[in-house]
């Protein structure tokens, strides 16, 4: 038998293209994707709308499931879950599954990997593996949604922020976003997906260009050129000027506020200088900073910053009137802090 494709590979028109092929009537896609992304169905034999010879056709042709969860950990205050998700060739990545308050968050994967290096970051140190398929991106997803359907509960949020660099993977994060964001289907809100990117310049313009409605982050880190090459090795392609040409560009052309990213490291990013520096970046820019003290991985030395340097770099921050918040290490006791995941599955297994 010819290898099944993922059935999440596919957008409505390409579903509607192959059933037309197979003789079917128009309406069929319609109720094949309202089974898929409207009742989460895991299998066509559930579809029970169709005849049952299309059910079969369908199961040959395509799969249903291509990530098997093999094991859960949930952090000790019972808000965050991670999940190693294991793909039918081997590779491993995870999603992370945070409650708080009313939000359920799901942060998703776009790479096995990542190629990126940032010295700080799990993923990082672990080089890339391989690109994830739009239909292995949007399957993440979908795994949540079921689990919370089974608990009388919903989605609220998507943040790409687990594992890999979104857009070293462009194409096949943008057609998952939308195929999640599609009114006929899943219906999840635009304003609901963040998208946080190491700061590939070319890829924001294009995201600016393609006036892609999901909320964009960026991951800075630092405010010096010299100090952010040594944390994100990517940064010397790309120089903060560059990047924050791209980033105002952003803004100005979408009238969205654009988040920046800054994992505070002890004695590294986290003085007022840096943060002096920064405010004269970003002020009078529609943004917003998010302060994560480091969540320690094995392969860098750097540590968390102190509650007080954390305090005293926001206040520079909130001085220059810049937005600013400092977050809580949520899952920290999982490794499930967005950005440091999977590289002790291989022990833990
Ligand atoms: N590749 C993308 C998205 C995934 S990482 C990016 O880099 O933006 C999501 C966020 O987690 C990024 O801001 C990343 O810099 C941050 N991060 C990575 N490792 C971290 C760590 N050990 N502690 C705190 N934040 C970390
Ligand atoms: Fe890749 Fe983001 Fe980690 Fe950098 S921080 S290595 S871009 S996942």
């Amino acid at each position: 038998m010819a290898e099944r494709r993922l059935i999440y590979d596919l957008d409505r028109t390409e579903l509607g293209q192959t059933l037309e092929g197979w003789g079917q009537p128009a309406y069929r896609a319609n109720q094949v994707w309202h089974a898929l992304y409207r009742e989460l169905i895991q299998s066509p034999t559930e579809i029970t709308t169709l005849p049952q010879g299309l059910r079969e056709r369908l199961d040959e042709s395509f799969t249903f499931r291509s990530l098997t969860p093999n094991r859960q950990l949930r952090s000790s205050d019972g808000e965050t879950e991670k999940t190693l998700l294991t793909t039918p060739d081997g590779q491993a990545f995870e999603a992370v599954l945070m409650r708080y308050l009313r939000r359920r968050t799901a942060c998703i994967s776009t790479q096995a990997g990542c190629a990126m290096g940032c010295v700080f970051c799990a993923t990082g140190q672990m080089g890339l593996k391989r690109q994830l398929s739009s239909g292995e991106i949007v399957e993440q997803v979908l795994l949540f949604a079921r689990q919370l359907t089974g608990e009388g509960d919903h989605l609220t949020n998507v943040v790409v922020m687990g594992m890999g660099e979104p857009f070293h993977n462009y194409d096949a994060t943008m057609q998952a976003l939308d195929r999640l964001n599609d009114a006929a289907g899943f219906n999840f809100g635009a304003r609901r997906f963040t998208v946080s990117t190491v700061g590939l310049v070319p890829k924001i313009r294009q995201f600016t260009d393609e006036r892609r409605p999901y909320n964009l982050a960026i991951s800075l880190h630092a405010a010096s050129d010299d100090l952010r090459a040594k944390l994100l090795p990517i940064a010397k392609s790309y120089p903060l000027e560059v990047l924050l040409q791209a980033a105002h560009d952003y803004v100005t052309r979408s009238g969205r506020r654009v988040t920046f990213e800054w994992a505070l490291i002890q004695d590294v990013n986290d003085g007022v200088d840096q943060a002096e520096r920064l405010a004269d970046w970003v002020q009078g820019l529609l943004c917003h900073v998010n302060l994560i003290p480091l969540n320690p991985t094995h392969g860098f030395a750097g540590g968390p910053t102190t509650r007080a340097r954390a305090a005293a770099f926001q206040s520079v921050l909130t001085d220059h009137g810049v937005p600013c918040t400092i977050r809580v290490r949520r899952g920290i006791d999982i490794q499930a802090g967005c950005g440091q995941l999977a590289t002790q599955s291989k022990a833990a297994r």
